[in-house]
């Protein structure tokens, strides 16, 4: 095996003071958001109909659905954790608006790692003799948070012996990550288990009430670190998660709201209404969300998506075309855009993607400390993450909170990808 240390920016970078309080102040609602629509079977079908028709990674998940809705779910207790990410767009009078790049609904990572960050720069500005902005520098522990939304499904389980089951990747190349978190649980005496959907395939079971086992133990609580990519999914994959789904075991997300967090169920969202609807009676909160939102635009069929394509293909720089996947490095910009949009304007494949304006932050310059990479100093943007962590007990939300921030940062000339797509590293705002 070998270990790297997580990359980082050697310096913090500014972050506007407003944008970062308006990211906070918009996450429970953002928690709301997303608890509602992953409740809401009629918004599913109708919003991911033209994807599932296109999409094959997308309609399976989306079969599952249906599958676990028909048979009843053996459990009430849900726990959302998610990370709300957003980029600070310039605009043409000069200031800088929050603007949301996606929500990640499964497997929103560096919560643990980031847990750390801080520390590190503390230490780098004192180095600096910048002890003054040393102590500006803002303490940060979504592990913590995030463990505690973990911990309080697992108790509403209500079984003192079950564990809580990370679902990891077959090459764990994050485990630092998960570890933090994890800790936290052992810290509160509770039982963590890492396994695979492999292990789920050879050693999970489900009792007569549905209690899920894995070679005699009772899992309380299954934590997907893994799952939000098509590769992952061999058949008997596929049978594991369909496993996990009917299963008594609080899941972290259900595959409900795994699909919320598509980039369809997003664009949808930005047409005038859907909020509203989804949130009857909360019109601050509506406000709150749509206030963050960039122009977002649906390629389905029909005249609304001929005149999109077209002016994307005239203007591909104003763009970002976004298939239904997680994980980075999957959008197209700039000539790949136009060339994949000629290619596809005229077929029903198109409606497996979306448009999206392109976010154009100021860059600023920073070094990016990673292993075996050169040391010099990059012009970068930022981007900032926001994670929420709620449970809900049938109707009644037990809880709804933000857990802490993220800042990735990364060289400009990376149009695409996080800091485990090897393209952004760890930082820490200063707020300015
Ligand atoms: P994924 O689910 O693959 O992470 P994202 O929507 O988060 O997909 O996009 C991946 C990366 O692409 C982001 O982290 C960001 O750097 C860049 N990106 C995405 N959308 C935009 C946009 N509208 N404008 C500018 N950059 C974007
Ligand atoms: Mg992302």
């Amino acid at each position: 095996q070998v270990v790297n240390y997580a990359p980082f920016t050697l310096l913090p970078s500014a972050v506007p003071r407003a944008l970062f309080e308006q990211a906070y102040a918009v996450q429970q609602d953002f928690n709301l958001l997303v608890d509602a629509i992953s409740q809401n079977k009629e918004f599913l079908e109708k919003t991911l109909a033209s994807t599932i028709k296109v999409d094959d990674f997308t309609a399976r998940l989306f079969r599952i659905y249906i599958q676990v809705l028909e048979e009843g779910l053996a459990q009430t207790v849900f726990l959302g954790i998610n990370r709300s990410d957003y980029m600070f767009d310039c605009e043409l009078d000069g200031t800088a608006a929050l603007r949301q790049i996606e929500i990640n609904t499964i497997a929103a990572s560096f919560g643990g790692l980031t847990s750390r960050t801080a520390d590190v720069h503390r230490l780098v500005l004192k180095v600096l003799g910048k002890t003054e902005e040393a102590s500006h520098l803002l303490p940060n522990n979504p592990a913590k948070g995030l463990a505690l939304g973990i911990a309080k499904a697992w108790e509403l389980y209500g079984s003192p012996r079950a564990v809580v089951m990370f679902l990891v990747e077959e090459v764990q190349r994050n485990i630092f990550d998960q570890r933090c978190v994890e800790n936290e649980l052992w810290n509160r005496n509770i039982r963590v288990v890492r396994k695979r959907f492999r292990d789920v395939f050879e050693q999970g079971s489900l009792d007569a009430s549905r209690r899920l086992y894995m070679d005699g133990q009772e899992v309380a609580v299954v934590y997907y670190r893994e799952g939000y990519v098509p590769q992952v999914y061999d058949q008997q994959n596929w049978e594991a998660r369909l496993l996990l789904e009917r299963s008594r075991a609080v899941k972290c997300p259900d595959i409900a709201t795994q699909l919320a967090g598509t980039k369809k169920v997003q664009q949808e969202l930005s047409r005038p209404g859907t909020l509203e609807k989804l949130l009857p009676g909360c019109p601050e909160a509506v406000a709150r969300i749509r206030a963050t939102f960039a122009g977002l635009y649906s390629l389905d069929e029909g005249e609304e998506g001929d005149r999109i394509a077209a002016t994307a293909i005239a203007d591909p720089d104003r763009f970002v075309l976004k298939p239904q996947r997680e994980g980075g490095g999957n959008n197209l910009y700039g000539e790949e855009l136009r060339e994949v949009l000629e290619k596809i304007k005229d077929s029903p494949e198109r409606t497996s993607y979306i448009l999206m304006d392109k976010i154009k932050p100021q860059p600023a310059l920073n070094y990016l400390l990673r292993a075996h990479s050169p040391l010099r100093v990059s012009e970068c943007i930022s981007e900032l993450g926001i994670f929420g962590v709620y449970v809900r007990q049938g109707q009644e939300l037990v809880l709804n909170q933000a857990a802490g921030h993220l800042l990735r940062t990364k060289a400009i000339e990376h149009a695409d990808g996080g800091v485990a797509a090897g393209v952004a590293v760890l930082d820490t705002p200063y707020l300015v």
